[in-house]
């Protein structure tokens, strides 16, 4: 067994995966494939699994294993929700500290975007645009809010995954830009309100899309509804 492997490890690569969009939600993950690839135990592997679980990011069916959740569409609600609450505070906590280091940071990070946008690994640029909100909390020192942003933002990058979101990366990107400035500036007032509109922008891009796609019930009524015809002319 690799030395450096442990449960944790594994949970953080599963979750890594996810936030690079290359795990979608109610994707099997295979307990012996997972072993084989990292070289450790079943033991492990279900350890890890668990720990998972308990963060709600896998679930386990009955005699058929392991899957990524899918969340439904109030819990992309509320995901999304919890995420303007805790990065609205982060930025209104942020007023009337030296932030020159943490705006270099970040600038140093929307370049990365940019970088992986006019790139075509996918994966990198999904992973970046995520992991600018973890990045938010690590340089402005909260701890404790690095390990809960990671979550909320896997829970949202599972609910774009599956909701199809059209946010742009670029846009996304250009947004993160202005945040920025907007810190720069002086102005946390704004940026708070930025960064708002910004994780509302991302949760309208794929309201959209479950919007317009009627659940099963109404799909039915809708197909079995009396034909309307046009009325003949008098
Ligand atoms: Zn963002």
């Amino acid at each position: 067994m690799p030395a450096d492997v442990s449960p944790t490890v594994i949970a953080e690569r599963v979750v890594e995966a996810i936030l690079a969009q290359k795990l979608a939600p109610g994707e099997r993950l295979g307990e012996q494939a997972l072993a084989e690839n990292f070289s450790v135990s079943r033991t492990m592997v279900r350890e890890a699994l668990m720990q998972l679980q308990a963060r709600g990011f896998v679930e386990v069916q009955s005699r058929r294993g392991w899957y990524v959740v899918e969340p439904s569409a109030e819990e992309a609600r509320d995901a999304f929700s919890a995420r303007r609450i805790v990065e609205a505070g982060i930025l209104e906590a942020s007023a009337g500290r030296p932030l020159s280091k943490v705006i270099r940071k970040l600038r140093d990070h929307i370049a990365d975007e940019q970088r992986a946008i006019e790139g075509a690994d996918a994966a990198t640029r999904a992973f970046l645009l995520a992991d600018f909100h973890v990045c938010l909390a690590e340089q402005m020192g909260h701890q404790l809010l690095v390990d809960v942003l990671r979550d909320l933002t896997a829970r949202t990058t599972l609910a774009a995954t599956l909701y199809q979101s059209k946010h742009e990366a670029g846009q996304s990107c250009a947004e993160h830009g202005a945040i920025v400035a907007a810190l720069e500036a002086g102005d946390t007032a704004r940026a708070r309100r930025l960064m708002l509109e910004h994780i509302g922008n991302v949760e309208r891009a794929l309201e959209v899309d479950a919007a317009t796609e009627p659940d099963a019930p109404s799909r039915l009524k809708a197909t079995l509804a009396p034909v309307a015809l046009p009325r003949a002319r008098r």
